[in-house]
Parts: structure tokens; sequence; C-alpha cells
């Protein structure tokens, strides 16, 4: 078990997570103590101690040429420097990502973007300031560069995108931490959940009419769970309350396999869809097996070839890299399979358990080296065979818990890259989301107070999220409705 003993909670959340990062497997517990005479204190398993007081936070200044008065800012900045120091000297490791805990590094990258940097200047300030690597520093860039380029076709102001949710899976999967429930458990209420989410689709379109609509994405769960003719009506709810003249992009996620039919298909392309995802997470079976897949790899084959059949010219595929007994092997192999399907577009995760999950993370290999071995030669093969596919970065987000502290990318071909996964990254344009647990984001204006901040923090990011559970969803439909119409569209 390890301990932080911090003086004040600002300091506790990089802590954890870069300890979290480095020892992926220890539980980690943390306390404040106004009174401690440091400001922070690690504790670590074999006993080893990290005090962090003003003379280490003053070390980390002089080796910056800076060690004037410290704000808090940089206070928290200088403790996680001296940490991470302390923590690469005592494991010998490093962390790809360096101090950086938040899921948008990309974000920094792009922030200088704007201002007028240049990759010549980016690069090594990234790796200095934040203790990023090299490699992860390059790639942040040139991803910025990706993402601004899209975002540049955008209205931000006048523009949004639509999400809908559908919180239906044929089986869950063990590492899944999304608010889904397996169809047989839910059958009786499909009907009911389609006609709430349908109401919350009329009331978002017309309130939305005379904005202008980039991007839908249906996501979930899995849309194409829904049967042939609930998906025609759900998608005719969408024809008939949106417009498409300022449409770049409608994507559904028709995820597993196993819930794909040609009919499906067909009903999505006659609503001219324009990209979908079929997602493999990996082509090994064993795996599947474990992950509580129940599909066949073959399967997935099958369903990717039918959509080429149809007619889509767009199609991502999503892996996960450090799944439960998965040798860098294994996921060469699924990568061979995969160039031979040609996607349009691919994503590589890197395997996060969450709180939520019938997974735990002592069901995963428990020795942080290997994971972080193990991990980085998968990333590294995936990057690999993405380059050989023609697919690019575009555009890439970390998660918390996990190991090693890497990161999921999305890769694309040159104009198939998916516009809503940018914007989601971004939060440039705003989000308006329908369904069980839908986040909609609103992008303000003029900044308000952030609503429950004690700090009196202030945010041009309103968020208004739906209630998660299916059943609360459905039976609280028109609250839902009433609490989004009070922020559409200040
Ligand atoms: S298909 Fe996706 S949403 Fe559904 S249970 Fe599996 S991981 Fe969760």
């Amino acid at each position: 078990m390890i301990q932080i003993i911090c003086k004040s909670e600002n300091y506790t959340y990089n802590v954890y997570h870069m300890l979290k990062a480095f020892y992926p497997s220890e539980e980690i517990l943390s306390k404040m103590e106004e009174k401690a005479s440091n400001y922070v204190m690690v504790l670590l398993p074999d006993g080893e101690k990290i005090p962090v007081g003003p003379g280490e936070v003053q070390n980390v200044a002089e080796d910056m040429d800076d060690a004037g008065s410290i704000e808090e800012k940089e206070m928290k900045y200088r403790i996680d420097v001296y940490i991470y120091r302390r923590l690469t000297e005592i494991t010998g490791q490093s962390l790809a990502w360096g101090i950086l805990t938040g899921v948008r590094p990309t974000k920094i990258a792009m922030k200088k973007l704007e201002e007028g940097w240049n990759q010549e200047t980016f690069v090594p300030w990234f790796m200095d300031e934040c203790k990023v690597s090299h490699q992860k520093a390059r790639l942040s860039w040139e991803i910025a560069n990706r993402e601004r380029e899209l975002l540049d076709r955008l209205d931000c102001e006048e523009g949004y995108s639509l999400y809908v949710g559908i919180p239906f899976c044929p089986s869950v999967c063990t590492y899944c931490s999304f608010s889904s429930g397996a169809l047989a458990d839910w059958k009786d209420r499909v009907e009911d959940y389609l006609e709430a989410l349908l109401k919350e689709l009329r009331f978002i379109g017309e309130r939305s009419a005379d904005r202008k609509l980039n991007t839908i994405y249906m996501g979930g769960g899995t849309p194409t769970t829904l049967t042939a003719s609930q998906l025609d009506r759900l998608l005719t709810c969408i024809d008939e309350n949106f417009s498409r003249e300022y449409l770049l992009e409608y994507t559904v996620e028709a995820g597993r396999p196993d819930s794909i039919t040609r009919e499906k298909l067909e009903v999505l392309k006659r609503h001219e869809i324009t990209r979908i995802s079929i997602n493999p997470q990996s082509m090994q079976q064993k795996t599947l097996d474990v992950i509580g897949r129940r599909h066949s790899v073959g399967e997935i084959v099958t369903a990717y070839h039918m959509a080429r059949e149809v007619g889509f010219d767009n199609i991502n595929m999503d892996i996960i890299a450090g799944l439960p007994g998965e040798t860098i092997e294994d996921m060469q192999n699924t990568l061979r399979q995969i160039e031979d399907l040609k996607p349009d577009s691919l994503t590589v995760h890197s395997l996060a358990i969450k709180r939520a999950a019938k997974m735990e993370l002592k069901d995963l290999d428990q020795d942080p080296d290997r994971i972080s071995h193990t991990l980085s030669g998968m990333i590294r093969e995936a990057a690999k065979a993405a380059e050989g596919m023609e697919l690019f970065p575009y555009y890439l987000y970390r998660q918390k818990n996990i190991a090693g502290n890497f990161e999921n990318v999305g890769y694309a071909k040159v104009d198939k890259a998916g516009i809503y996964n940018i914007l989601i990254m971004e939060e440039k344009q705003s989000i308006i989301a329908a369904g069980a647990g839908a986040s909609t984001k609103i992008v303000l204006k003029e900044p308000i107070p952030m609503p429950g901040s004690k700090k009196k923090k202030m945010t041009r990011l309103m968020r208004v999220e739906n209630v998660k559970a299916i059943d609360a969803y459905i039976n609280r439909i028109d609250e839902m409705i009433e609490r989004k119409g009070e922020w559409l569209w200040r």
C-alpha cells in the first residue's frame, strides 16, 4: 500500500495519478494534514519515503533558474516535478507522458499552436516542462496540427454536434464501465426507452432549428442492438427533426459484430450514415471469450465484409492494448488480421479499468514493469501497423487507471478522420446529448461561475447530464428535457 499525506487537497490529485501510473496495482490511500510540516509526504510500499518540503521545492526552482516567490499553481507544478524525479530514480522507470495526468495532453500543443509556436520550439519545451518523452511530444504536435485542420472546417460559434446514446449491448464486456445493460435484461423496456429518446430528440431539434448541425454520433452501448425497424424509427426521427445542410459526418457505432445484420446495415445506409465502427477489440478468440464478448473472430470478419458490400466506405475499428493474457505477439497477430481488412480508421485504446467494471486491476498482470513493457510494445506495433495502412494519428486522449500512463490514439486515412472524436477532445463546440447517461456540453459565449465550485472557479463549458439508469431516464424524461432547456441556447 502507498500513502499520501498532503497539506492541501490541491496537491493530492496529480500525485495520486502519478503514483498510480508507477505502481498500477498498489492500493493508494491519501489524507490531508493541514498542520503537516511537508507539503506532501509519500510513503512507498517498501518503507521508502518521499518528503516534499520547502527545501525540495526550492531545489526544483533552482534547476529552473527561477527561485522567486511561488504561487499556488507553480507550487503544485514543482511538487509534481520533484515527486516525478524521485519516482524515476527509485523505480528506474520513466513515464511516457511525464508529469501530465490530464486526459487531453494535445490541448497543450493546440494552445501553443494557436500562439504561433512551431515544432522546433514546442517539442523541446514540452519535454523539459512536462517531462514528456520525445516521441509523445512529437505525436502531440502532429495531432494538434491535424485537429486544427479539421476544426477549421467547423463553425464553433453557431455550429453544434448531436450525440445519441443507446445503452444496450448483446452482453456486457468485463472491462466495461459504461452504464450499458445486456439486451436480454432490458428487452421489455427497449420500446419505452426509444419513446423517451425520440421525445428528447424532437425537443433538441426544435430548439436548435436555427443552429448548424455539423456532426451526429450515435454510440452507447451498441446502437445496432436495436432491431432494424427500431433503428429505422430512430433515424427517421432524426431525419425529420434535424437539417443536414451543414452536416459533415454521421457516425453510428455498430460496435459489436454479434448485433450486426445485413438488414440493419441497409437501414443505416438508407438513412445516409457516413461512418460506422465495427470494433473487434482483439482478433484473438481466447481473449474475446475472456472479456465476455460472446462472438467469434469469424463474425467480425463477416460483419466487416457485409458492411463493405452494403456500401460503407468509412469504417473504423477499435482495438485494445493490454487485454488480459495477451502478449505483444497476440497484438501483432490481431494487427495482421486488421491489415487484411483495411479499415479506414483504427482506434487503439490502452486498457483502463474503472470502478464500475466487472474486471479489476487484480485480474491483470501485477508486475508494473511487465505491464508497461507489454503495453508500450503493443502501442508501438499498432502505430507501425497504422502507418503501414496509411492511417495517420489524428486524435489522442488518456484515461485514468491506465498502467504506465499510456493513451488512446485514433488513426485515420487523410479524409476519413472522425470529426466528432476531435470535438469531444477539444471542447470547442457544443455537443448536445440525448439518452441515458448522455452528457451535454454547452460552450457558453461568456464564462460563468462553475456550478457547485466552492472556489468560485469560472467556466465556459456548461455540462448538463442525463441520469444514467435506464429506468430513471425513461421515468424522468420530462425532467431531463426541462434541465437541458434551461441552457439551450443561452
Ligand atoms: S460493447 Fe462496448 S459498451 Fe457494450 S458492454 Fe462492451 S465495452 Fe461496454
